[in-house]
């Protein structure tokens, strides 16, 4: 019987991203949006706060294994942020344009363009799990001031890839996924999961 696992997000971004990286193992994936589970408040300074506060949420709420990201860009010249305020940069209920605007204004005249994206997935058996499995990863590139690309979400517009020769909204999303802070996270995760008891030990 396939493995169950709640997925602890309502960015439909981040869930079509995970759908796609998830397709190859034997895990039924619901969105905690299905569950009608409301998002976590994300009050930590660190990514891996967050991601845990985040899947113990929807493991308590859906009495199910859960798996939560907890992502973000973090600048160089902005000092790391806006960083695990990523989807609030310019205020709460912002959209993506509204971040990318106030990205672009703070970067102005500013020659260091160097940022990266980071990805942690937690992943819990229970609220309560003492051994969560936890990953860390991040993707460089650097911030131009015009949009290129229509794919992807957030920043990937502005997201330059001086190895591609294109932003990340301007890859395909298979490819995003092969290089991107989530799929290189997802897939080390994945082959943790593999080679572990994780589902059998008691947490
Ligand atoms: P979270 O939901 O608190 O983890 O916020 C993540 C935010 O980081 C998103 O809303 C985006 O603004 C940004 N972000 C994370 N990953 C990506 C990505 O792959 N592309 C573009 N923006 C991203």
């Amino acid at each position: 019987m396939n493995q169950s696992l709640v997925l602890a997000s309502n960015n439909a971004g981040k869930l079509r991203e995970f759908a796609e990286l998830l397709k190859p193992f034997a895990i039924d994936v619901i969105a905690q949006g299905q569950l009608s589970i409301p998002a976590a408040e994300e009050p930590f300074e660190t990514f891996v706060d967050n991601a845990l506060a985040k899947a113990r949420h929807a493991s308590l709420l859906s009495a199910l294994p859960a798996l939560a990201d907890d992502s973000g860009i973090c600048v160089d010249a902005l000092g790391g942020a806006p960083g695990v305020r990523s989807a609030r940069f310019a205020g709460e209920h912002c959209s993506d344009r509204d971040n990318n605007r106030k990205l672009i204004s703070a970067l102005e005249n500013q020659p260091n363009r160097r940022a990266h994206y980071v990805c942690v997935l937690a992943l819990v058996r229970s609220a309560t799990d003492s051994q969560p499995l936890i990953v860390e990863t991040r993707w460089d590139g650097e911030i131009i001031d015009t949009p290129r690309g229509a794919n992807g979400f957030g920043y990937d517009p502005y997201f330059y890839l001086p190895e591609q020769g294109k932003t990340a909204a301007e890859l395909l999303a298979e490819h995003k996924n092969q290089i991107s802070h989530r799929g290189q996270a997802l897939r080390n995760l994945m082959s943790q999961l593999q080679n572990s008891s994780f589902f059998t030990a008691n947490a």
